[in-house]
């Protein structure tokens, strides 16, 4: 997967790689999809939401820039991959989940496993996590309208932002560097994500 799917397409930071090589994909699927954990595409983990194709877990995470110290906000804990990924590369993850199932089932994996550096939070993650703030990166595993104000206000200067923001149909996926100046941004190209729920993403219907 990791030679294959990541850096033949290339994603090259070290950090994001070895992560990549030590997380145990196929314990954050349903067993029936275990023997596809490791496939070049998404997977279903229920009430309609996926876990990320691993491309695009390393395009985001590499994209992050992390250091060892880096404190780090996830919104969209999912099957919580993505954070135990984080979780390799950066000193501590908070991940917010919406969806009370995947909450709870995320939260007992990462114990199982001794995750003890991520730290879990039901509820909508489009508010941010103002007591933790400011993060040196956010990232948003689900495609918002716009960028939440809310999230760049709770970044660090110099810290990292990505997120994948269009319609409910497509995505571009962007990175934000907040600085003293303002904001850069620049466009890593077409995404396709499940919608971002929240005050500051899609209503529900
Ligand atoms: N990062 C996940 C992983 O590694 O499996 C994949 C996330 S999945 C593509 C998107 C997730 O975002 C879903 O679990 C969904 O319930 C969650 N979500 C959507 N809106 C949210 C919100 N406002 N706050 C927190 N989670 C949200």
């Amino acid at each position: 997967m990791v030679e294959n799917q990541v850096e033949a397409r290339g994603v090259h930071d070290p950090r994001v790689l070895s992560a990549m090589l030590a997380v145990p994909r196929h314990l954050f699927v349903n067993e029936a999809l275990m023997d596809q954990a490791y496939s070049d595409h998404p997977l279903p983990i229920g009430d309609q939401q996926t876990i990320s194709q691993p491309y695009i877990v390393a395009l985001m995470t590499e994209a992050l820039e992390l250091e060892k110290d880096d404190r780090v906000l996830e919104i969209g804990t999912g099957s919580g991959y993505q954070a135990a990924i984080l979780a390799q590369a950066a000193f501590r993850v908070y991940t917010i989940e919406r969806n009370r199932r995947l909450y709870s089932t995320a939260r007992n994996l990462f114990d199982k496993l001794g995750y003890y550096n991520i730290v879990t939070r039901y509820g909508d993650g489009t508010k941010g996590w103002k007591e933790e703030s400011p993060f040196n990166a956010i990232i948003v595993t689900a495609g918002a309208p716009a960028i939440p104000d809310t999230l760049v206000d709770q970044l660090d200067i110099g810290g990292r932002l990505v997120i994948p923001v269009g319609s409910l149909f497509s995505q571009e996926l962007i990175r934000i560097e907040k600085t003293e100046n303002g904001i850069n941004e620049i466009n890593l190209g077409g995404c396709r994500f499940v919608k971002l729920i929240g005050q500051h993403g899609w209503d529900h219907n």
